[in-house]
């Protein structure tokens, strides 16, 4: 699960300070797909994942930043990579994101488009006429730029809930993507598929390792005890209590 890039002296598309950490460096993108390809696996998007014909390692993008079209595809163009992008259908055209004639040049170029919801909420958070907008909505104003099925949806921040899966499977999608760091098989449900976060500096190995699904199990369980924390503290409380702990 990868989200902007680093390309030069470009803006960011959030002034957040966590967020550079999940910008990685073009060149630092590049040298991953070219190990990926080295070590004999192939970067594929979501759909020829799924197939589950050989192991291989879904490429994603959340968000729709503009570094999708302009750093990433021309990246896993050179190496023969496919690879999904989720886009927030409501950011198309914002500073740092594409515009859609920029979504659009990504998918007739064999890339996949996914929805990353309309206005990247909190899913759990919201009632059903919401839900609707978010995850329905959205991949209709997606399909209408693209021209083409949108039939991928992955959860803003990770959240979701069986409310949030029922909405996904109604909208005729085929699969949802989460934020779980596990490994998918042909036995994993197609709508809580595990991705794991790529974040700035990570060292060759790592990214190895964690390309075979070896040393998830560490990150699970990282993400095992912050859930616990947020459904003891609620959405709120626990985003500002951690906020408050980042800043010392
Ligand atoms: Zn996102």
């Amino acid at each position: 699960m990868y989200h902007e890039l680093g390309l030069g002296e470009r803006d960011l598309s959030q002034s957040e300070p966590r967020y550079p950490r999940y910008v990685i460096p073009v060149t630092e993108f590049e040298d991953q797909m070219a190990s990926l390809k080295a070590s004999g696996l192939r970067g594929v998007t979501v759909t020829e994942a799924l197939q589950f014909a050989s192991p291989a390692v879904a490429i994603t993008f959340d968000d729709g930043c503009e570094t999708d079209l302009v750093a990433a595809a021309p990246v896993l163009q050179r190496i023969g990579f496919g690879a999904t992008f989720y886009v927030i259908a409501g950011f198309v055209g914002n500073r740092s994101y594409m515009s859609r004639e920029q979504v659009r040049e990504l998918c007739d170029s064999g890339f996949e488009i996914g929805c990353h919801s309309m206005t990247h909420p909190c899913l759990t958070d919201l009632d059903d006429a919401g839900l609707r907008r978010e995850i329905h909505h959205a991949k209709v104003m997606l399909e209408q730029i693209t021209g083409k099925a949108v039939e991928h949806f992955s959860c803003p921040g990770g959240d979701y809930d069986a409310r949030i899966i029922q909405v996904a499977k109604a909208s005729e999608y085929r699969s949802m993507a989460t934020s779980a760091p596990r490994a998918n098989s042909p036995a994993t449900d197609q709508f809580a598929l595990g991705r794991v976060p790529i974040k700035r500096g990570l060292k060759p190995e790592s990214f190895q390792k964690l390309c075979r699904g070896r040393t998830l199990w560490k990150l699970n369980l990282q993400v095992g005890m912050q859930a616990g924390a947020r459904s003891l503290l609620g959405n709120g409380r626990y985003y500002r209590l951690r906020a408050a702990i980042l800043k010392k």
